[in-house]
């Protein structure tokens, strides 16, 4: 593939938000928020591969207009690989170092298994999250993040610190301080715990390492990230509303009483943001529609995790990604009446209806297991479905209680089938693309789900829709009640396959754009020289206050 043909998947969009109510002291915050931000890029880059930062300079300064498209390129993919073409190089013909910068080029599993085995007392710094492994005078060693990244974590850490003391929303203030903190001794606990308690004011804003997937040789590198949003209060306050109608939506479950379990409350907070400025391996393809931090599983246990979700990015990919998916392959009818307000309270409703349904499962002999220890590797499919499929079915049901639009009885159908279809182009490998498989073949054989003979398109009945919902939903709700790990086989078996028919029509549409290719108007005016109040002296400092 051409460096244009790969480049010409991205549509172009901006990403941004409403600034005109940000005063020039919340500006003057924000553009040390993207300062910091763009250090922990270049620490990406270099995780990512060390020749990263000489081959952009390298296409930066050519004259060559291809480049340009070069440059581009390898922007999205933070490297010279394509990352949604199996890490294939677009530069060069080098694959990618499975170790990325994290490891020693030449690093092979054995020697670093052998290392180990000869010095158990290494394990820990060596299989940490937070240490790059390194030769010096021929033997292995573990270098803390802290230090191998000192040039940029330390002016990262100082844009925090500035920043913290220009913020009026105390909260917001903490977690800056304590994550500045935090790049310089590697220690994130606090910090992390901060970040999840933040769940107000006009900013979202997470920087850190975290995910681990850039290290292919063992997965236990974190990679840097940042991510600067707006949050979306009208939004927000819409989701609160729809928590609120949890016990009115738990009292209409399509099932027995038995099998309607404890209204659980939501396993984790969730925001809803536009996304002005994304870093490191959060700017990279594909674009995350939202995120669940931290993974630290301390964290998770003592204050729980936080999950974002894009609103501008699950905007745009609708527009643009969606939407083109839905006019080739629905009936026009549906088709044309597809609009994103429909998709996203589908997205909404899905994290609701998580914390719906039996929340543990009590055995005959009163004994009680959890979901997951009797489900097993199912049950991430089975619950990933079960939010979907009650997601359509409160959705529908809401509307039918004016709570939304009346129409979108007649409407959302056809949008759920259009999100099936773009969440199962990208493969079958998720829960989530299982979940989606299991719900089409379902509805399909319910009769739900029609394919013209002559167009090939197909078409989601509303009626027998929200009837086969409810029956899916229900079916669901028993197997997590009663822990019928033998029924979620024998679901799972019959439905979570691709049929003939679906795999024609994703070739129908195998032409059209993958992802997104964001610019960041925020991000470009704030490197924009522009006047300032000065930034206030730093007091005692915060963390020795809160200590
Ligand atoms: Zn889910």
């Amino acid at each position: 593939m051409e460096v244009s043909e790969r480049l010409a998947r991205f549509v172009p969009v901006e990403l941004t938000a409403d600034r005109s109510d940000l005063d020039e002291r919340k500006w003057a915050l924000v553009r040390r928020l993207i300062a910091a931000g763009r250090q922990i890029h270049e620490i990406y880059l270099r995780q990512v591969w060390p020749g990263n930062p000489d081959l952009r300079e390298r296409l930066a300064s050519s004259g060559d207009p291809r480049d340009r498209e070069r440059l581009r390129l390898f922007e999205l993919m933070a490297g010279p690989w394509d990352r949604l073409d199996e890490n294939r190089p677009f530069i060069g013909e080098q694959p990618r170092p499975p170790g990325g910068g994290f490891y020693p080029e030449d690093l092979t599993r054995e020697e670093f298994e052998a290392y180990l085995a000869e010095h158990p007392q290494d394990r820990p710094a060596f299989t940490s999250p937070y240490t790059l492994i390194r030769r010096r005078d021929g033997a292995l060693e573990a270098v803390p993040y802290h230090r191998a990244y000192r040039d940029f974590l330390e002016p990262a850490a100082e844009s925090l610190l500035e920043a913290a003391r220009l913020c009026d929303h105390p909260p917001l203030a903490d977690y800056l301080s304590l994550r500045a903190q935090a790049l310089l001794n590697d220690d994130y606990y606090e910090s992390d715990c901060a970040w999840v308690a933040l769940q107000s004011g006009p900013l979202e804003f997470l920087i850190g390492p975290y995910e681990v997937y850039d290290d292919h040789l063992f997965g236990y590198k974190a990679a840097y990230e940042g991510m600067l949003g707006r949050r979306d209060l009208e939004e927000s306050a819409r989701f609160q509303d729809l928590v609120e109608e949890l016990p009115f939506l738990a009292a209409h479950l399509p099932v027995p009483p038995e099998y309607r379990g404890q209204v659980a409350g939501l396993s984790s907070p969730i925001v809803v943001a536009d996304a002005v400025f994304n870093a490191g391996q959060m700017a990279t393809v594909a674009l995350a529609t939202a995120l669940v931090l931290p993974n630290d599983p301390r964290v998770r246990t003592t204050v729980g995790s936080k999950k974002v979700i894009f609103k501008n990015i699950s905007r745009a990919k609708f527009e643009h990604l969606l939407r083109p998916v839905g006019e080739r392959l629905l009936d026009p009818a549906q088709a044309e009446a597809l609009f994103f307000e429909n998709i996203f309270s589908h997205v909404l409703l899905h994290e609701v209806s998580h914390a719906l349904g039996p929340q543990e499962v009590l055995r005959p002999d009163g004994s009680r297991l959890s979901r997951q220890q009797a489900l097993r590797e199912l049950y991430s499919v089975i619950e990933e479905c079960k939010a979907d499929a009650l997601g359509l079915y409160n959705l529908l049901f809401l509307a039918g209680e004016g709570f939304f639009p009346r129409e979108w009885e007649e409407s959302a159908p056809g949008a759920f089938l259009a999100a099936v279809f773009r969440v199962i182009r990208f493969g079958t490998g998720s829960a989530h693309a299982r979940a989606n498989l299991l719900t089409f073949n379902f509805l399909r054989d319910e009769g739900a789900i029609r394919r013209e003979v002559g167009s090939g398109r197909f078409r989601a009945e509303p009626r027998r829709v929200a009837r086969s919902i409810a029956e899916l939903a229900a079916i669901l709700l028993r197997l997590e009640g009663d822990g019928d790990y033998e029924g979620a086989q024998a679901l799972v078996r019959r439905y979570v396959q691709m049929p003939y028919e679906l795999e024609e029509a994703l070739e129908r549409v195998r032409d059209l754009p993958v992802d997104l290719n964001p610019a960041y108007p925020w991000a470009e005016m704030a490197s924009s020289a522009g006047s300032e109040p000065p930034v206030p002296p730093p007091a005692n400092s915060p963390i020795a206050r809160r200590r």
